[in-house]
């Protein structure tokens, strides 16, 4: 048998990589408009036909090519941006990979016109599916203007798989705000069908901030600057009373390249924190300038994600110049600013400032119908206030119908069911070493033992470090643990909240911290094995939960401390779990949204011995 391996032409190599980098008109017009960029003039047209299916026309007055180059820039894997592979570690402008053209004169016809300012006579290219057509001398103004007809029209997989033209056109905008936003200093024009969408002459970055996204911008936005030698960050944040219920706004720019970066944007939430509404987003144009070297654009042919070499310094840096910025502008806002570096500003003395605060109700307990009666219960079961809430009367039952009211036999039937315990005046019982079965008034309680203590200490933990109670006991021996830098800087973030909860604990070294005190209900725990745990738990809860600080702290350290399926309780533990459930306010579900207890009534079990 012959061999059966070949190299695919060029044509449809180009083809095939063409998928990877144009998947629509909008990647078409983000790789030209960036070529654009990278020719270096100070203007750009963009014109665009049926949202690009029919035509994409970007015309700059940048550098132009030679006949020569005009030919090669067509070839795959050409460029004159990279030389060696030591280059992409220097890499200042926007094409690198040599794949843009190729790709798109695999898949369009492809007009170009170019001239060198130097050049008398420009360069006519006529190329279609990778097919040089002609290629003549011309008369044109210096820079390049590339015509690109009928996208896909040898791809009709990919041409059906189009969207609308308002969703086409909508993801040529964005790509155009992207690049318009990140180089004020080019004066753009976008027309679409004939009419203009954009004219945006050369200007500073606000007013270019203002005509991209709406001169409605230009009070809300407040500067951003700070210089250190892993970043320089500048651009503008939106005051917080001007966020969002849309993530629309948000931008980052890397090096003059907009990417996407879910870290940092949480960096700047998070900054923002407590001074907008649940379920706003800050707006946001944040440029980021970093080492050349530092920074790994190298990703995906899409080029918006980006790897930082300091992500975690960045990150910290990023969070606290926001927070810098929005506190020099919010003079009434009291904000902490333990973390940040010290500024000068001067409250106005005649001005009252004004402390925000959130309105917590503690009788809150949302299975009441009328809150007023809601009534809480303290550990010891001393009653602060009548009531008649479900958990009251649950509660009550519990404690009122001891053994000695029942019928004897009854218990004893139980009991020898369960084959354990004959003890007379038994209220608790332990199955399968993970519920806990109580009878009360109505029926037999079900109460999962994990999920409980999740959210007794839960509740208490957040109590302590709301009111300041954490109980530390000092260590004999203090401990030293060591973090990974990435969790060193979030228990960095975090040590106010830490020691609120009862641990003495302080930076000692790189990655290192001393624990000379840990809260006194500790059991003896490994504190390493501890707060690695605890930090994990809150990494996971800080990805899908817009969790405070503190709740998720909270959250984080009950689900670790929490007694685990398996562990067997005696029945003063059961009693005293069970109390201190019914003293929370929410018995009824963990932290996380679990059930606690679930209740088979008297009826339903009569019912099963019925015929
Ligand atoms: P890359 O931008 O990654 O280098 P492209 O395929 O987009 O790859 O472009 C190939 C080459 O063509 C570029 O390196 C550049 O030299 C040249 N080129 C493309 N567009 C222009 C333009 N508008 N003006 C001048 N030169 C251009
Ligand atoms: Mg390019």
């Amino acid at each position: 048998m012959s061999d059966i391996i070949r190299l695919l032409p060029d044509s449809v190599a180009n083809q095939i990589a063409a998928g990877e980098v144009i998947q629509r008109p909008a990647s078409a017009v983000k790789e030209l408009l960036e070529n654009a960029v990278d020719a270096g003039g100070n203007n750009i047209e963009l014109i665009i036909k049926d949202s690009g299916k029919t035509l994409i026309q970007i015309i700059d007055n940048g550098c132009g090519m030679s006949p020569t180059d005009a030919r090669m820039s067509f070839e795959r894997h050409a460029t004159s941006k990279i030389k060696t592979a030591d280059d992409l570690f220097r890499i200042r402008t926007l094409g690198f990979r040599g794949e843009a053209l190729a790709s798109i004169a695999a898949i369009a016809q492809v007009e170009l016109k170019t001239r060198r300012l130097e050049d008398e006579l420009g360069t006519h290219l006529i190329i279609e599916g990778s097919v040089v057509k002609s290629q003549q001398p011309c008369a044109c103004p210096a820079g390049t203007s590339l015509m690109i007809k009928n996208l896909f029209f040898n791809v009709p997989a990919r041409r059906n798989f189009l969207k609308s033209d308002s969703a086409e056109l909508r993801h040529i905008i964005e790509e155009f705000q992207r690049i318009s936003l990140v180089n004020p200093s080019i004066s753009f024009a976008f027309i679409n069908n004939g009419k203009p969408m954009f004219q945006l002459p050369h200007s500073g970055l606000k007013q270019r901030i203002a005509n991209v996204m709406g001169s409605g911008n230009l009070e809300k936005l407040i500067t951003l600057n700070q210089e250190t030698d892993v970043v320089k960050i500048s651009g503008f944040i939106g005051k917080p009373e001007s966020a969002r219920k849309t993530k629309g706004e948000q931008y980052f720019f890397a090096n003059n390249r907009y990417i996407r970066h879910p870290y940092l944007n949480h960096a700047v939430e998070d900054a923002f924190k407590d001074l907008i509404p649940e379920g706003y987003f800050p707006s946001y144009f944040i440029f980021l300038e970093v080492d050349p070297g530092h920074i790994d654009i190298n990703i995906h042919p899409t080029k918006t994600e980006v790897n930082f070499q300091d992500h975690t310094s960045i990150y910290s840096i990023l969070r606290s110049a926001v927070r810098l910025s929005i506190g020099k502008y919010s003079l009434s806002s009291t904000f902490d600013f333990e973390n940040e570096q010290i500024f000068d500003y001067n409250f106005p003395k005649d001005r009252p400032i004004v402390v925000p605060g959130v309105d917590i109700d503690p009788e809150f307990n949302p299975f009441v119908k009328n809150p007023q009666s809601a009534m809480r219960l303290t550990p010891g079961g001393s009653r602060q206030s009548p009531g008649n809430s479900q958990w009251e009367k649950l509660y009550e039952g519990l404690h009122h119908e001891n053994v000695e009211q029942q019928p004897a036999g009854q218990t004893m039937t139980i009991s020898s069911d369960f084959g354990t315990d004959t003890k007379a005046d038994r209220n608790f019982m332990q199955f399968q070493n993970r519920f806990i079965l109580t009878k009360v008034k109505s029926g037999l309680m079900i109460i999962d033992q994990q999920a409980a203590h999740e959210r007794i200490l839960f509740e208490s933990y957040l109590e302590r470090m709301e009111k300041n109670k954490g109980m530390a006991q000092q260590q004999l021996f203090p401990q030293t643990v060591k973090l990974s830098a990435s969790d060193t800087e979030l228990a960095n973030e975090l040590i106010g909240e830490i020691s609120l909860l009862g641990f003495i604990i302080e930076p000692f070294g790189p990655n290192t911290f001393i624990i000379n005190g840990t809260p006194a209900d500790l059991p003896n725990e490994n504190v390493q094995d501890l707060l690695e745990n605890v930090l994990e738990n809150y990494k996971k809860n800080q990805l899908g939960l817009k969790l405070d600080r503190k709740s998720n702290l909270a959250r984080s350290m009950a689900k670790n401390m929490a007694v685990k399926p398996g562990k067997v309780l005696m029945e003063d533990e059961m009693q005293s779990l069970v109390d201190d459930l019914f003293a929370c306010s929410v018995p009824n579900l963990s932290p996380s949204g679990k059930t606690i207890t679930t209740l088979i009534s008297a009826e339903e079990i009569e019912k099963r011995f019925t015929k």
